[in-house]
C-alpha cells in the first residue's frame, strides 16, 4: 500500500495562520508589533531568496520584519556591532543570521553574540545547552517542524524506535534531543556509521538529514517507517533544462511502497521551517514583553 504523503506546506500554512492571529493579539496587547530582524552577508543567490522569502512571511504573519544586508566584505567588528545593537533594540524580539557566512567571517562567534533571548534559530550556546538539559527554550526551526510533523502523525512517540542521519547542530543534533525528549529511542548516524542500511531498518522513524540525494532507499526501510526527508538536493539539470529537479535525502518513489508516511520533497519539512521561525519570534517576543503566550492548537 501507498504511504501516506505528510503534507507539511498544509500544516505549516495552518501554523502560520495560528501563528498570526496570535501576532495580532500581540501587537493589541503591547501596542507594537513582534519583530524579527534578519542579517545576510554577501550575495549568496540561495541565501537572498531565504531572506526574501522570511521577510514576507514576517509581514504576512503580522510581525514587523527588518532586514539587514551587507556587503560581502562586511569585517567581523562591523557584524557583531550590528549584532549588539539589535540585542539591545526593544523593537526586535528575534535575530536570524543567514548562514553561511562568508569565509573570513567567524560564524560562532557571532552566533554566540546573540542574545539567548532573541536567539530564534536556536543556535546560541545557551539554547543549545537548555535543550540538552531538557529545559523550555527556543529550539531549531528545522527539527522542532519536524517533530510536529511527527506528532501529527504518530501522537504518542514513547518508545518508538527513531534514527536520524546526521548531526548537525542545525538539524540532526537537535533533532535527536526532542525525539529523546518525546521518549523515542533514538539512535544517531552519520558518515562513519557502520552498515547503516541496517541501522535504518531497526527505526519505526527515519529522520534523514544529510545531504545526499535519494540515498535512502525503500530496501532500508522497515515496513510502515514513518519518514521525515529533511534533505533538500538539486538533480543535475535533464537536457534541454535550466535547473535540475530538487528531490530529498529518500528515494521518494520507491520509499513510498513501503514506508507508512513520508514527507515529500518539496512540499514537506521545508515549508515547516519558516511556519517555526515565525512561531519562535513570537514566543520570544511574548516572552520578551513578560507575557504568556496563548497555545498554539496544532
Ligand atoms: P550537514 O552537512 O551539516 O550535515 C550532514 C550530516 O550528514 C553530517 O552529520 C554527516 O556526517 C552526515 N552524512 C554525510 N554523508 C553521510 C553518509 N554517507 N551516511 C551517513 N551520514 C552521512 O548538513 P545539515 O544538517 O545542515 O543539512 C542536511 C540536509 O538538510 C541538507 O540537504 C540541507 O540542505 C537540508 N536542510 C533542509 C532544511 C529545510 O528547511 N528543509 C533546513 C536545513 C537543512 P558527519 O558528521 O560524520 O560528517
Amino acid at each position: 500500500m501507498a504511504a501516506i504523503r505528510i503534507d507539511g506546506k498544509a500544516f505549516a500554512a495552518r501554523l502560520r495562520e495560528q501563528v498570526g492571529e496570535r501576532a495580532a493579539q500581540f501587537s493589541d496587547a503591547t501596542g507594537r508589533k513582534a519583530g524579527l530582524a534578519v542579517v545576510l552577508v554577501g550575495e549568496d543567490p540561495a541565501s537572498q531568496v531565504y531572506v526574501r522569502s522570511k521577510g514576507k512571511a514576517t509581514v504576512a504573519a503580522n510581525m514587523a520584519s527588518f532586514e539587514h544586508r551587507l556587503s560581502a566584505d562586511t569585517s567581523q567588528q562591523e557584524l557583531e556591532a550590528l549584532v549588539d545593537q539589535l540585542n539591545a533594540d526593544p523593537a526586535v524580539d528575534g535575530i536570524l543570521v543567514q548562514l553561511p557566512l562568508p569565509d573570513h567571517l567567524d560564524e560562532q562567534a557571532v552566533v554566540d553574540r546573540i542574545n539567548p533571548a532573541k536567539d530564534v534559530d536556536g543556535l546560541t550556546p545557551v539554547s543549545t545547552g537548555r535543550l540538552a538539559l531538557g529545559l523550555n527554550g527556543l529550539v531549531p526551526c528545522t527539527p522542532l517542524g519536524s517533530l510536529m510533523l511527527l506528532k501529527d502523525q504518530l501522537g504518542d512517540l514513547s518508545g518508538l524506535d527513531a534514527v536520524v542521519i546526521g548531526r548537525s547542530i542545525l538539524v540532526g543534533k537537535p533533532m535527536a534531543q526532542l525525539l529523546l525528549d518525546a521518549n523515542a529511542t533514538v539512535t544517531i548516524a552519520h558518515s562513519r556509521t557502520r552498515d547503516l542500511a541496517e541501522v535504518v531498518k531497526r527505526a519505526d522513524i527515519v529522520v534523514a538529514a544529510v545531504g545526499r540525494a535519494e540515498m535512502v532507499k525503500a530496501e532500508w526501510l522497515k515496513e510502515g517507517a514513518t519518514v521525515i526527508d529533511v534533505g533538500i538536493n538539486r538533480l543535475p539539470p535533464e537536457p534541454g533544462a535550466d535547473k535540475g529537479r530538487l528531490v530529498g535525502d529518500v528515494a521518494y518513489d520507491e520509499a513510498s511502497e513501503v514506508a507508512g508516511a513520508i514527507t515529500p520533497v518539496p512540499g514537506g519539512v521545508g515549508p515547516m521551517t519558516i511556519a517555526v521561525l515565525l512561531r519562535n519570534t513570537l514566543v520570544a517576543a511574548y516572552q520578551n514583553e513578560g507575557l504568556d503566550m496563548p497555545e498554539l492548537t496544532l
